[in-house]
């Protein structure tokens, strides 16, 4: 697909992450305390919804999450009247009030785009998964027996899903050391690259694949920060809790399903048939550039990696099939992680961890610095974009800085 040219001259921008062909979602607010308002970001401004009257808008609404509600039949007429009021050359009503409801991008602060009900985090990705079994079974298959056949995943937590911006403060935990463990604050904490899907619509009992994709509303970056010496501890006999569970960032824009799919391209090769119930045709894989860039505080950023969607063994929609499969529901609002997306190099991996080999072999920034984990004050930022012709989807920066851990209590003595 090529380039819709739209009035908004920023939008023809070939490098603009938000041309004609994109209308993200967001929550935007201006100056101090202001209201937050539904946009959809254009060019270099964001379109006020406030007073707009198109398919599925409520004028009060403070997230898109009733939006969602509403269904993809709205999502569609909501898209296909924005459009034609926003494409070069439109005529009408709408382009005059749109015109008058344009807020310079730079001018806006970004918050959460919806109401996040639950948060499921999957292990869809191949490369990840085998470096990560490398890493800790050095001897072993790398991939568990069941990883070729279902999309593996834990139950998270939905309350510390953030928006890109909010500081991200280093979690306390148990800490292994020898046989027995340390209380403070995690020596290895991590990032993790990962695509998120935002489901807009609630199910009872087990969906289609065909459902499962309808269900889908758009996709956002998302970091699932973790701590790995925590994690090492607690993970016997069960998965991923408190490791997990100090927050997970997402990026500020949801970028719609139907903005995605010209960047539909094959999955990887299948090393044994999948069952039935999660077998996809074509192209059910996105070609999605992805990186994450590491600065320290206060200096120059270093791209410690590129990756790609396309390395994701399951889709969103075989998550979707395979989770409601054991008759869990879906809500509005629900949020699945794919899994950390590393590519098959050694400049693709999207964790610390497996940068740095589980701290053996630490990262060389282009600062000097070396890190094997995270430092106080590091910002990571994670980008995406899908490059069309002339054009560019992009999601915003899905981006945390870490904070200093809190003191341990009970350990400062009192006045
Ligand atoms: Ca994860």
């Amino acid at each position: 697909m090529t380039l819709m040219e739209s009035w908004i001259d920023s939008a023809n921008d070939p490098q603009t992450p938000f041309p004609l062909n994109n209308l993200p979602h967001g929550v935007f607010s201006t100056g101090e305390g202001g209201d937050r308002r539904l946009g959809v970001a254009i060019g270099d401004q964001v379109i006020d919804m406030t007073g707009l009257d198109l398919p599925g808008l409520v004028p009060a609404n403070q997230d898109w999450t009733a939006f969602m509600a509403a269904g993809p039949a709205v999502w569609s007429a909501f898209r296909a009247a924005l459009t034609e009021a926003l494409r070069a050359g439109a005529a009408g009503p709408l382009r005059a009030v749109i015109a008058a409801a344009l807020v310079p991008m730079r001018e806006v602060r970004l918050h959460m785009p919806f109401r996040v009900s639950e948060f499921t985090d999957f292990y869809s990705g191949r490369h990840h998964a085998e470096n990560v079994g490398r890493i800790f079974r050095p001897d072993g298959d790398p991939l568990s027996p069941n990883w070729l056949s279902m999309p593996i995943g834990y139950n998270g937590r939905a309350s510390s899903v953030v928006v890109s911006g909010t500081p991200v403060v280093r979690p306390l935990g148990q800490l292994p050391t020898g046989d027995l463990p340390v209380f403070g604050a995690s020596k290895r904490f991590d990032f993790e690259l990962e695509f998120g899907a935002v489901i807009g619509q609630p199910s009872q009992g087990m969906v289609t694949l065909d459902r499962a994709e309808e269900m889908i509303f758009g996709y956002v970056l998302l970091n699932d920060w973790s701590a790995r010496d925590i994690q090492r501890w607690e993970a016997q006999p069960l998965g991923p809790f408190q490791a997990k569970a100090t927050a997970t960032t997402i990026s500020p824009w949801i970028v719609p399903r139907a903005a995605l799919e010209p960047f539909r391209c094959a999955p990887p090769l299948r090393d044994r048939p999948l069952l039935p119930y999660l077998e996809t045709a074509g192209d059910s894989a996105y070609d999605i550039s992805l990186e994450v860039g590491l600065a320290p505080a206060g200096q120059a950023e270093t791209i410690i990696c590129r990756s790609n969607t396309r390395y994701l063994y399951f889709n969103a929609a075989q998550q979707l099939v395979h989770h409601s499969s054991s008759g869990c529901p879906m809500r509005v609002g629900d949020l699945l992680g794919s899994g950390t997306i590393s590519g098959p190099g050694a400049d693709q991996r999207g964790a610390m961890l497996e940068l740095s080999w589980g701290g053996q072999t630490p990262v060389t920034l282009d600062t000097g610095e070396v890190r094997s984990f995270l430092e106080d004050g590091d910002r990571i930022t994670l980008r995406g974009r899908a490059q069309g012709d002339g054009y560019v989807i992009g999601f915003g920066d899905c981006a945390g800085q870490v904070q200093p851990a809190p003191a341990v209590p009970g350990t400062v003595a009192a006045g």
